[in-house]
């Protein structure tokens, strides 16, 4: 049963600029492609480094004149909190719009990413009036103050795994902090943005505060990245882009940034750990949700060696139960690769692993089952040697490595990365060891019996290494939208 009939969606399409959404006029366009059946359903105007110097400077001039910045935070946090609740209200628009152009199932959008979104803005709204700065114990006749100052016009590129949520993430606590917002969505995902921002506006938000740029990441990405009037960067997506956008903001700043980057993160679980069945789903939702598309994915099962046969069994099982099918399809489990290009990517890792030794124990196939659309099954990679490209790269599809251990210091050994540090899982009832686990394991996130996030927004979320610097979410990502002015005080 279909939950929405793709082709009647209307789609929002252009920049969005000052308040307003403003056609791409006669420059280039790109045809924006369903990830479930590979079809054209919207043209996307392709920005230029002056299209972006207009936003920004449109931006810049909305936040002088506006008071965004300077106004009671308190209303701000409402103005913020009335477009949450202006989100929730519209899933019936923004969820087929959603689950249409990207790869998140409609019943997904509707029960997490839409709610997601919204509750997110409501938790950046609650730090508006909480973000004071410190009197320091001087003098009797002398006073030192920090002041917490917005930065200006923040820039933020977004990918394309979870589109809504991760403007949520990044435009949310700019904004809370009084920030002025310059956005690129993914060229791959560029639509449901454009709706944010005119439910935005209808909450409240000054024309001008909240700002879309579409187009390629190499010339909209990066112009917006160099521009002079950009104060501070916030980015997810992968490290090499990551390292991109940092390089052009150390050349034309130098300027600070926030930057959510990519992972190979290892789910280590001992003969003791509790509970099997709801392991294997945890294990198995970790890279079969959204297809393996998530930065946290769990992609490295390392398993001591007495649980190991029982756990593979449960998770082949579940995997050959997944059902790929459209975001628009009510009974698929598993949805599409967001591109052709992605899945081929995909699938010539699985080969390298299969030609350096691997054995395939379910999936390793490509298949399409709706028109154009690329889909993936979900794949386990067993015998694989420490330096196997399945181990090593990110793969960013459903596919799980599977390396076993006897002791839990090789077991330890095994769940290092040599570049990357995103998220980690520890599986074990023994509470010692589970906080050694996390002691031991260089990452930004350790899961202990459990996987992923759920609305806990307090906890900040970031990466060691090559995944990352600086944290989305919690108190942290409000501060790191905020500069602090040093105030000293002679009163003598
Ligand atoms: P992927 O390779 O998975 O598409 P990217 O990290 O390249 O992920 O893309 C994430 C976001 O970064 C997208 O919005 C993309 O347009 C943008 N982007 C790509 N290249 C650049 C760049 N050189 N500078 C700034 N942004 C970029």
């Amino acid at each position: 049963m279909q939950t929405f009939d793709p082709d009647l969606i209307s789609v929002p399409s252009g920049h969005f600029i000052g308040g307003k959404l403003l056609a791409g006029g006669a420059g280039e366009a790109l045809d924006v492609l369903r990830p479930s059946d590979g079809r054209a359903y919207a043209a996307l105007p392709l920005g230029d480094a002056e299209l972006v110097d207009h936003a920004v400077q449109n931006a810049w001039a909305a936040w002088r004149s506006s008071d965004w910045a300077g106004r009671p935070p308190r209303e701000r946090a409402r103005v913020l909190r009335r477009w949450a609740d202006l989100v929730e209200a519209d899933s019936a628009v923004l969820g087929p719009l959603e689950a249409v152009g990207s790869t998140r199932p409609l019943k997904d959008v509707l029960a997490w990413d839409v709610p997601f979104t919204a509750e997110g803005l409501r938790f950046f709204a609650e730090y508006a009036d909480k973000l004071g700065g410190e009197v320091a114990a001087t003098r009797s006749d002398n006073l030192g103050l920090t002041v917490s100052e917005p930065y200006g016009v923040v820039g933020a590129i977004t990918p394309w795994n979870f589109p809504l949520v991760m403007v949520s993430w990044k435009v949310g606590a700019a904004m809370a902090a009084g920030n002025a917002v310059v956005l690129k969505p993914s060229e791959l995902t560029p639509f449901s943005a454009l709706r944010l921002a005119e439910l935005a506006i209808q909450a409240g938000v000054p024309p001008g505060i909240f700002n879309i740029v579409q187009g390629d990441g190499r010339i909209t990405g990066d112009a917006l990245s160099r521009h002079p009037r950009i104060a501070k960067m916030t980015f997810t997506g992968s490290t090499r882009t990551g390292a991109a956008i940092m390089a052009a903001c150390a050349l034309h700043g130098p300027k600070p940034v926030t930057l959510e980057l990519g992972g190979k993160s290892p789910q280590l679980v001992f003969d003791d750990a509790p509970n099997l069945q709801r392991l294997t789903g945890l294990i198995a939702g970790a890279i079969t949700g959204n297809a393996g598309q998530v930065c946290v994915a769990g992609s490295r099962l390392i398993v001591q060696k007495g649980i190991a046969p029982a756990l593979i069994d449960g998770l082949l099982t579940r995997f050959a139960a997944q059902r790929p099918g459209a975001t628009w399809d009510e009974a698929a489990t598993l949805p599409p690769i967001i591109s052709a290009l992605q899945a081929s990517r995909i699938d010539s890792i699985v080969r390298r692993a299969d030609q350096a030794g691997a054995q395939i124990l379910g999936g390793g196939l490509r298949s399409t089952i709706c028109g154009d659309g690329a889909y993936y099954l979900p794949t386990l990679i067993a015998n694989v040697a420490a330096d196997n490209p399945a181990v090593v790269e990110e793969i960013f599809g459903p596919v799980l490595t599977v390396q076993t251990f006897d002791t839990e210091e090789e077991g330890l050994a095994l769940a290092a990365h040599e570049h990357y540090g995103l998220a980690a899982g520890v599986h074990t009832a023994d509470i010692g060891r589970a906080l050694r686990a996390m002691r031991q394991i260089s990452a930004g996130t350790v899961w202990i019996n459990r996987y992923g996030r759920s609305a806990d927004f307090v906890i900040p979320t970031g990466g060691y290494h090559q995944s990352g610097i600086g944290k989305d979410l919690g108190r942290q990502a409000v501060e790191a939208n905020l500069r602090l002015k040093s105030v000293l005080i002679d009163f003598a």
